[in-house]
């Protein structure tokens, strides 16, 4: 008999619901079941580990989530060993009350706690049912990991929660308060990404303008952006998100000094009209939206600017929504994300009729969204001619001799080539501009 010692591999399905803070998470999830035994399967029939990790954001991507846990139930009646386990913000809502909800559960985990999660599974693994750990560490700073992942574009957390408080917003009571990661650990996993063949990084946080706001010892936003701009072989900076009531003249500027700081900005503005602003608590009036916006692209002229905005806010008039419209006109966004308001549990809108009905909502987004898709044209088919810098990231999904990649402001650009150039920055000329991407040819 041979003594070798068999080492069962054991595999992990995980379904990504919600943000770009979702989707990092559920890579920090990943890299701390590998510490487990877990590798990743794209085949949620042949995992032993399922986990969903939700989003409570908006309406439709909770219900979502609802209805895939639902599915797993069932999975789990032909297979009792398989463990299901629930991460993200429906977690850190529900807590307790999902593992009585849902029968079957086998834990519940909310993105304050995700570093326990080796923990829990081995407690669900030696037999313990219904484990369950969200809530937040108190302070105004949070410790992570360095990561060690081996992407070219690369997520890097540089502040948790929220302290804003938008009427309609759940995100502070799920993601907690503000909490700012300490820049030397931000720099240190910057480093060690780029030394892992990272070249693009985008920093995350629900409002990055106000990061470490509360500590005087700390670098401050743009002052971060500077010490990582030097990293050497680090080719592309991005950030996300930025409220226009922290963006400051001195951000704006760092645009134009920062080799590495790549020309686009997500400025979210929620709504068009002074009185919805207001209700929505967003601290910011329609006027001051505009001049932010103006500057940007006074500074920047090529600068690419993406927004979030929603329609159907409890008691949003015609008028109200003609002059988000107006202000998409004026601003002329590169691209926008675009969403119905539905009231979330323990919101101050929640406790506003939700008086816009759903005929309403959906014929206003309709409205906004053909605007902004014949702006959008308009805007790629402005750079026809030019020659910009692109980060080549494989393959296109349509061919196999068409490769894909991005320009500086974000933009997806298609283009003959082969492998050879994957993870390069190569020059591209731009020949057309569709609705969705561009299509260039390689300069050689
Ligand atoms: N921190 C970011 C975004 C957070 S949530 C910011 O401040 O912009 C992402 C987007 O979801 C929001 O910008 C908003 O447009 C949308 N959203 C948030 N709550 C919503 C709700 N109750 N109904 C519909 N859309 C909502
Ligand atoms: Fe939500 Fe407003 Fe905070 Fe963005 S800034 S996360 S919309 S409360």
């Amino acid at each position: 008999m041979s003594d070798k010692l068999i080492v069962m591999e054991k595999r992990v399905y995980i379904k990504t619901f919600g943000c770009q803070m979702n989707e990092h998470d559920s890579e920090r999830m990943l890299a701390l079941l590998a510490g487990c035994g877990y590798q990743e399967t794209k085949r949620w029939d042949e995992a032993d580990l399922i986990l969903v990790n939700t989003c409570t954001v908006r309406e439709k991507p909770e219900q979502k989530a609802y209805s895939f846990v639902g599915r797993f139930q069932r999975l789990k009646e032909n297979n009792p060993d398989v463990i299901v386990g629930v991460a993200g913000c429906v977690a850190q809502q529900g807590g307790e009350r999902l593992l009585a909800r849902i029968p079957g559960l086998d834990f519940v985990i909310g993105p304050g706690k995700i570093y326990r999660l080796p923990e829990i599974l081995h407690d669900v693994e030696k037999g313990r049912k219904g484990a369950c750990a969200v809530g937040f560490e108190d302070g105004s700073s949070v410790h992570l990991p360095i990561s060690h992942s081996q992407q070219l574009r690369a997520y890097v957390t540089i502040m948790q929660g929220c302290d804003n408080f938008c009427s309609y917003c759940v995100v502070p009571s799920v993601r907690g308060r503000e909490r700012s990661r300490p820049s030397s650990e931000v720099l240190a996993e910057i480093e060690s990404l780029v030394q892992r063949g990272t070249k693009e990084v985008i920093l995350l946080g629900q409002n990055v303008n106000s990061y470490a706001k509360n500590n005087p010892h700390e670098l401050t936003f743009p002052q971060l952006l500077a010490k990582i701009n030097e990293i050497p072989g680090l080719e592309r900076i991005r950030f996300t998100t930025s409220h226009p009531k922290d963006l400051t003249e001195e951000v704006i500027l760092t645009f134009g000094k920062l080799k590495h700081l790549c020309e686009h900005f997500h400025l979210p503005f929620q709504a068009g009209s002074n009185a919805v602003l207001e209700r929505m608590n967003r601290g910011h009036t329609r006027e001051e939206y505009l001049a932010k916006a103006k500057r940007l692209r006074e500074a920047t002229p090529q600068i690419s600017i993406t927004a979030d905005v929603m329609v159907g806010f409890p008691g949003e008039r015609e008028e109200d929504f003609s002059q988000t419209l107006e202000l998409i006109q004026d601003v002329e966004f590169d691209g926008l994300f675009s969403f119905k308001y539905s009231p979330r549990e323990g919101t101050q809108a929640a406790q506003w009729k939700d008086d816009i009905t759903p005929e309403i909502k959906q014929r206003r987004l309709e409205v906004l969204q053909e605007l902004q898709r014949e702006i959008t044209l308009k805007r790629n088919k402005k750079l026809e001619g030019a020659v910009r810098e692109v980060l080549v990231e494989g393959r296109s999904r349509n061919s196999p001799h068409t490769m894909m990649g991005r320009i500086r402001c974000n933009r997806i650009v298609n283009f003959p080539g082969g492998p050879e150039v994957v993870g390069e920055l190569v020059k591209v000329k731009i020949n057309e501009g569709l609705q969705n991407s561009l299509r260039g040819e390689l300069c050689r």
